[in-house]
């Protein structure tokens, strides 16, 4: 096996997007693949609300990305690299991204238009080929047919700048953290991934003198833990976590995330399309059919097409299963 990957596969080091797929395994599927042209894709989309980690690392490492970066081409003998930028970011970062290229041969792609599905990593290669804002039917998975039909790795901004650690020695199973919300400063904080979300939260001061429950991933898609939950998680999958006021209106929160994916979503599978704008619909009927609603949560968590439409019931099934009890105490 190579050199880098073994050390990557030694780390443990899973991917610092929403997928957490152990990085060695992709980046040998790429190497494996059959092809003589591969493709190395950074994704700096970060969409989720209340994650701005890749937003720090940008602007305080974007020479480790690069490296990163770099590293990957070399060792997957990948003919070109991008680094796919959300268009703030492009605005922000582009000029001193490009300085650091020099005179290797990776290009910078902007996101259209800033959508929750652009980070998706097949969405990312049709976007790149001029195609519809729309995830790919798989498999086939960009491991094997991605830009251009060809072996394509994609991986976070934060994993390259965490390859480039493993590269130099330097990496301590250290992660990035990021922790906002209600009466909350925005900081972010570098953590064992091994400590648990209520350590991080000690660890920052950032545990709440108020009653209060989290939503850990992200202010969209994470899940609603109550404070007596914070133990039970480890920070390891997530890149950070939103705190909200228990006593917040539960309508004014659930209608914030119905109405999130109900214009997020690509339109492409019925499940998502219709389900999102349905329980939508429902929630705010005067007559609110419990059982039709969780009926239509289970059909878009087991057939919709991609991971939003599986996900995106995640913090309302959670804050019914999670939070509604604690209001009562
Ligand atoms: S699940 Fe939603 S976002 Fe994904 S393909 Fe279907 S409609 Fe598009």
């Amino acid at each position: 096996m190579n050199k880098l990957i073994k050390k990557i596969e030694a780390a443990g080091l899973l991917g610092r997007g929403c997928g957490t797929f152990p990085t060695a395994k992709k980046w040998l599927a790429v190497l494996n693949a059959p092809g003589r042209e591969k493709y190395v894709i950074v994704n700096c989309s970060e969409s989720e609300p209340g994650i701005f980690k890749d937003e720090f690392i940008l602007d305080n490492y974007p020479e480790l990305v690069l490296d990163g970066l770099k590293l990957a081409m070399r060792t997957l003998n990948a003919s070109q690299g991008f680094i796919y930028l959300n268009p703030i970011f492009n605005s922000r970062f582009r000029n001193k991204i490009q300085i650091l290229i020099g005179h290797d041969n990776i290009e910078i792609f902007s996101e259209p238009s800033k959508s929750y599905i652009a980070g998706e990593e097949s969405t990312i290669v049709n976007l790149m080929e001029g195609k519809r804002e729309e995830p790919r039917f798989k498999p086939p998975f960009v491991l094997e047919k991605g830009f251009l039909n060809k072996p394509t790795l994609v991986n976070n901004c934060e994993t390259f700048y965490d390859i480039a650690l493993i590269n130099q020695g330097k990496y301590k199973r250290e992660r990035f953290f990021c922790i906002a919300g209600d009466n909350t400063p925005k900081n972010i904080f570098k953590f064992p991934e091994t400590i648990t979300v209520k350590q991080a939260l000690l660890e920052s001061g950032h545990y709440p003198n108020f009653k209060f429950f989290i939503q850990l991933g992200g202010a969209m898609a994470g899940i609603c833990l109550a404070a007596d939950q914070l133990d039970d998680y480890a920070i390891q999958y997530y890149g950070g976590l939103i705190i909200h006021e228990l006593a917040k209106d539960e309508r004014q929160l659930v209608n914030k995330w119905l109405e999130f994916y109900k214009k997020e979503s690509c339109g492409q599978c019925v499940p998502c399309r219709e389900g999102t704008y349905r329980l939508y619909e429902m929630y705010n009927a005067k007559d609110f059919n419990h059982q039709l609603f969780a009926d239509i949560i289970f059909a878009m968590q087991n057939s919709s097409l991609c991971s939003m439409g599986k996900m995106a019931a995640t913090a309302i099934t959670s804050y019914f299963e999670n939070i509604k009890k604690c209001k009562k105490r």
